[in-house]
């Protein structure tokens, strides 16, 4: 496992504590290698060669076990598809803590993503907080701080994860393989400066996703153009990404027609003075809508969704 080097600083500033506190919670945008940080300290706790969580030594058998994810004295909480942990990971894991004989002295659980505890779960991982286990470190991670509950939160110390300087983040793309500067451009763009979503952006599918958004909204701005084919097209797409990269166009378009900054993304030129701006701030204001939607896990009919946006589009707000 190796430290992202924009964690290099906190890496040090972890390593160089006496002790780490009993409950960390990881904070930041999603993309940044917290996950990765949380899972390197859980192993440097664990490390049987380094007792006071400094660098792991990968030769022990605690470290071993931890690379083999089969240590029993570490506890990983992932949300299930649905997105959401519910209470009887929970239970289960409080009952392991107290039950299960590890090697060493410390048991580390680490909680990747707190957000994702529904309320009951958290009300359970709260009484764990505030009666711990003898020797148990938490580290917990989370994308979004304001979406957790203030109880949960106090009990925990907070680590924010900054988003590095974008020379960082160009330097680690272009280590990585990412060869062309506009891709790299474009990829920090889509993904808030985060480098590991700009990188995934930048070898899946989802760089031409982008691309077909892009040209599709293009062509819906022409009078004569196959809409049906267009709302068939975007109902094959991951939908919250679909949304996620219509909102990032309609900003960009926003900010270029309030003089906030100039196009930062030469393949939106097209589309500039196509789009009205109340149209703009409409639309946004619906992509919005149905993001929480999605987060909230209500069930959208995609197709009808899709189908009523593209005609939208089309008739530029006058239906
Ligand atoms: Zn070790």
């Amino acid at each position: 496992m190796v430290i992202y080097p924009w964690l290099e600083t906190i890496w040090q500033s972890l390593k160089s504590r006496q002790n780490i506190p009993q409950a960390l919670l990881i904070h930041g945008q999603a993309g940044l290698g917290k996950s990765t940080l949380a899972q390197l300290l859980a192993q440097s706790i664990l490390c049987m060669a380094t007792p006071d969580a400094t660098q792991p030594c990968y030769q022990c058998r605690s470290c071993h076990l931890v690379q083999q994810q089969c240590h029993p004295g570490l506890f990983n909480v992932q949300s299930a598809e649905t997105g959401v942990i519910k209470i009887a990971p929970i239970r289960e894991l409080t009952q392991a803590l107290y039950n299960t004989v590890t090697i060493g002295r410390s048991k580390v659980v680490i909680i990747d993503l707190l957000e994702a505890l529904n309320v009951n779960a958290a009300n359970a991982l709260l009484k764990c907080l505030e009666e711990p286990p003898p020797h148990t470190v938490f580290i917990t991670v989370s994308h979004n701080i304001s979406a957790l509950l203030p109880t949960i939160r106090s009990r925990c110390i907070a680590l924010p994860i900054r988003t590095p300087p974008t020379e960082i983040a160009q330097i680690w793309l272009a280590q990585q393989g990412v060869e062309e500067a506009s891709t790299i451009h474009l990829a920090l763009q889509m993904s808030d400066g985060a480098p590991l979503r700009a990188l995934a952006f930048c070898r899946a599918a989802q760089q031409q996703m982008y691309h077909t958004v892009c040209q599709d909204l293009q062509a819906l701005l022409q009078p004569s153009v196959e809409v049906i084919a267009i709302s068939e097209r975007w109902q094959k797409l991951p939908l919250f990404l679909l949304i996620d990269y219509l909102q990032r166009i309609l900003h960009a378009l926003l900010c270029q027609y309030s003089g906030a900054s100039s196009l930062s993304l030469p393949e939106l030129m097209p589309l500039l003075n196509q789009i009205s701006i109340a149209n703009i701030t409409r639309w946004y204001d619906e992509l919005c809508g149905m993001k929480q939607h999605l987060r909230s896990g209500y069930n959208v009919n995609a197709q009808y969704w899709i189908d009523a946006l593209v005609t939208k589009i089309y008739f530029r707000g006058l239906l």
